[in-house]
């Protein structure tokens, strides 16, 4: 094993921000990945970390985000089975090793797409959960990066990268993909769980909601939606999503107006309402200090 399989397997099992920690540690020789047909054109690969988006047509292959590093192999022959020729286009939704971890492979192929400020992120160290991830080397950088949107001309439809700002991160893209009628919120959506939010690099809880209602203006209400984590979903699914966040920022929010500290805020707790969305990587106490911190955050 070279020294650079090593730093990526590192850099795989200390970036699950978003994933399932324990199980990341394992290794990856357990997972599968499963091939959903979202809808028209479009697919989502399902294997550990973020949900994968691929556009499978007469161009051949566009691919949103990348999961880890050692899933490389299998993520590959799961385009290859979709027999629609080769990897063109690779979009980042943001820098999170769980949506990068294959770029080093895949940017070898393929010409990697994302917001400017992934870009800078991945070319430098960062500190995660206190651990150094980073900086990648060359081949695993977005070649072309965009401030607030781009379009890719493929498969015949206009793919649209829409910057949206400090929400998940400071480099969040959602993927609209029109004439398929689907999108790929990146992890803006966390999918029935309370989301993770990465308030160190840009993210900000208030942000999360502003965001997803400016998606959810842009959306018809058939679309299909591939959520960052979790189950393909609808935009009632979307709303859903939205009157969580809402909700809970608004409890929070009334208790630090009336001098609570986080601490009192954790000790109250959420309703029991809110239960069954404590369920993913981010339990109700983190939640509550995410939407905490976000709400001291300057404004
Ligand atoms: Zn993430």
């Amino acid at each position: 094993m070279n020294a650079r399989i090593v730093t990526l397997i590192v850099i795989a099992i200390n970036m699950t921000c978003c994933g399932n920690y324990a199980s990341a540690q394992q290794g990856m020789s357990d997972v599968t990945i499963k091939t959903h047909h979202v809808a028209g054109n479009i697919y989502m690969l399902e294997g550990r970390g973020g949900n994968i988006g691929v556009s499978a047509g007469p161009d051949g292959l566009l691919m949103i985000d990348d999961q880890f590093a050692p899933l490389s192999i299998k993520i590959q022959t799961a385009l290859d089975k979709l027999n629609k020729g080769k990897l063109k286009f690779l979009l980042n939704t943001h820098w999170h090793g769980d949506h990068t971890g294959g770029n080093e492979v895949f940017g070898k192929q393929a010409l990697i797409i994302a917001h400017t400020n992934v870009r800078s992120r991945l070319a430098t160290k960062q500190m995660l959960f206190g651990k150094e991830v980073g900086p990648l080397p060359k081949q695993a950088l977005p070649v072309i990066t965009f401030d607030e949107s781009l379009s890719v001309h493929f498969n015949g439809e206009e793919i649209k990268a829409l910057h949206l700002p400090h929400g998940h991160t400071d480099g969040d893209s959602v993927i609209f993909f029109p004439k398929s009628n689907v999108v790929h919120m990146g992890d803006l959506m966390f999918a029935g769980m309370f989301p993770f939010v990465d308030i160190d690099h840009g993210g900000n809880v208030l942000g999360v909601a502003r965001n997803v209602a400016t998606v959810i203006e842009q959306l018809p209400k058939d679309v299909k939606i591939i959520p960052g984590h979790g189950p393909i979903s609808t935009l009632d699914d979307l709303k859903a999503y939205q009157a969580m966040l809402l909700g809970t920022i608004d409890v929070v929010r009334k208790q630090v107006k009336s001098g609570k500290s986080l601490e009192d805020i954790k000790a109250a707790g959420l309703s029991a309402k809110w239960d069954d969305w404590a369920g993913g990587f981010i339990k109700t106490d983190g939640w509550l200090e995410a939407i905490y911190k976000s709400l001291k955050l300057p404004s």
